[in-house]
This record gives C-alpha cells, sequence and structure tokens, in this order.
C-alpha cells in the first residue's frame, strides 16, 4: 500500500512535497490513488521569486511510484534517481478504464442517448470536474500545457473515434468555447494565426512538380500533415490528398513514424492520381 512506502519516500526524497491520498482503487492488491501533493517552491527558474510560496496539486499515483526498487531507487553515484515507468503500470491503467465507465454511465444519465449527440456538453462537464479536482485522467501532460485534459480521455469516456472528436472540439473553438494545445483542452485564447513549417519536399516528375509536406507551428492549430503541389513556377496544383493526423507531437520537428506514414499517403496517391494530373 502507498502509505507503508511514504515514511521510507520522505526519508530518501524530504517530505516536500509531501502526499496525501483522496481516493484510493486497490487493484490484486495493489493499490493505485488520486493524490493530492502539496510543496513550497524551492528555487524559482521563471525568476518570478515566488521560493517559499505554497503550490498544490492532484494526480494519478500508484505503489510504482513510491516504491523502493520499483519506481525509484539509490544509486551510489547519484544518489536518488526515477526508475521503472510507473505510468505504464497495468494496474494503473485498468484503474483508469475504470474511471472513465464509471464517467460514461454518470454522463449517460445526465443526457440524452446518444452520448455522441452531447460531446460538447461532456467537454465542458469535464472541464467543471478538472476544475474541482476530480480525477479524469493519469499523468500531468495536460496541465504541463495549461490545459484540463487530453481529447483521448474524451474519446475514451464517451467511445467515439479520434477524429469525430477533433471536429467537434474544432467546431467548440470557432464557437470560442475551448481552445486546444495539441490535443489538450485549454480555456478559450486567440490563436495566433496558423502557420505552416516545411518538413520535406520531393520532385515528382522531371517537368518539376514538387510535392511539400509541412507541419503546423504551434499547437494551436490543427495537427495533421500539410500538402501542397506546386508546378515548376512555383502555381499551386488542386489535389485531394487525404488528410493525415500527426501522431507524435510535432514540437521539435516531426516523427520519423509520422514522416514515414505521411510518405506512404503519398506515394499510394501519386501512384493513383499522377497519370490524371500530367
Ligand atoms: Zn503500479
Amino acid at each position: 500500500m502507498i502509505n507503508d512506502c511514504l515514511p521510507r519516500y520522505y526519508e530518501t526524497h524530504g517530505d516536500d512535497p509531501k502526499f496525501s491520498i483522496l481516493q484510493t482503487f486497490v487493484v490484486l492488491s495493489h493499490e493505485v490513488a488520486w493524490m493530492e501533493y502539496i510543496g513550497s517552491v524551492l528555487c524559482d527558474i521563471t525568476d518570478r521569486s515566488r521560493e517559499g510560496e505554497k503550490y498544490v496539486g492532484r494526480e494519478l499515483y500508484c505503489e510504482c511510484d513510491f516504491k523502493e526498487g520499483v519506481g525509484w531507487q539509490i544509486d551510489p553515484e547519484h544518489g536518488v534517481v526515477s526508475i521503472g515507468e510507473p505510468q505504464k503500470c497495468r494496474h494503473r491503467k485498468s484503474v483508469v478504464r475504470r474511471r472513465h465507465k464509471e464517467l460514461r454511465k454518470e454522463f449517460l444519465r445526465q443526457f440524452k442517448r446518444p452520448i455522441k449527440n452531447h460531446i460538447p456538453e461532456i467537454i465542458l462537464a469535464l472541464i467543471e470536474k478538472v476544475k474541482t479536482g476530480e480525477f479524469i485522467e493519469d499523468g500531468s501532460g495536460a496541465s504541463f500545457w495549461g490545459g484540463y485534459f487530453y481529447l483521448q480521455t474524451v474519446a475514451s469516456i464517451t467511445k467515439q473515434s479520434m477524429s469525430d472528436i477533433w471536429k467537434i472540439a474544432e467546431g467548440m473553438i470557432a464557437e470560442k468555447k475551448i481552445s486546444l494545445e495539441g490535443a489538450v483542452v485549454t480555456p478559450y485564447r486567440k490563436s495566433p494565426r496558423a502557420k505552416w513549417v516545411e518538413s520535406f519536399r520531393f520532385q515528382i516528375d522531371k517537368n518539376g512538380w514538387t510535392v511539400i509536406a509541412s507541419i503546423p507551428a504551434h499547437r494551436q492549430m490543427k495537427q495533421v500533415w500539410n500538402f501542397k503541389i506546386v508546378r515548376a513556377d512555383g502555381k499551386k496544383i488542386r489535389h485531394n490528398i487525404p488528410e493525415l493526423t500527426l501522431v507524435f507531437d510535432p514540437d521539435f520537428g516531426p516523427d520519423v513514424e509520422d514522416v514515414a506514414r505521411a510518405e506512404k499517403v503519398l506515394n499510394d496517391y501519386l501512384a493513383i492520381t499522377l497519370w490524371k494530373m500530367l
């Protein structure tokens, strides 16, 4: 149990932040818990001299995080180091699934079926839940990006496809109800102008027709590939290359896997349509 691990954890990590269990789930005698941590800012890297100020947060943890030899260990050279990947713990994943099922039931009671007609209301209801500190998803990614939760969580709770959830989220952005940072739902903020960054290009034929593939320049744009076909004189050619969503965050350029998928889509498209266009 987590509370059995905490004394040794504090002894080695110090007791700032301090953790307390708000909600506990025990799966096959492995404890997963929705916890609150309270700490004080030791060193303010943002230079706003907030040292000593309190910070509070809530997150999902499990025994894996606190147990010596599982989540951390003492390295003779480096002292206390994190090991393993607690977020991959299968008990923890099953608790998240169980929670999503519970939320789905709650929303089904609240809204008329089918649930897919109520996604915007559900997204707004989930935002309220996050604001009051309820357990919605695992990980701190969403709060890191200044938001509430990932669209993947909405897809999991409502059992809808990610592409449907994206479409609905775009509608909510147009209505100024939310914004997105990648796939993270955030409070509405006026988004910067869409801008594309070229990732790769290749010439299709000897006449100089070229395909240019670009990725979004910031996270408030739809996370998809942008394909352009231009003639040698730079004139754009109309095309209907299927839309392709980026699987990985392109913050530091596109992932190799995303590039491979883009190349496949382009090659398939060109193989079929090139003879019609030339
Ligand atoms: Zn675990």
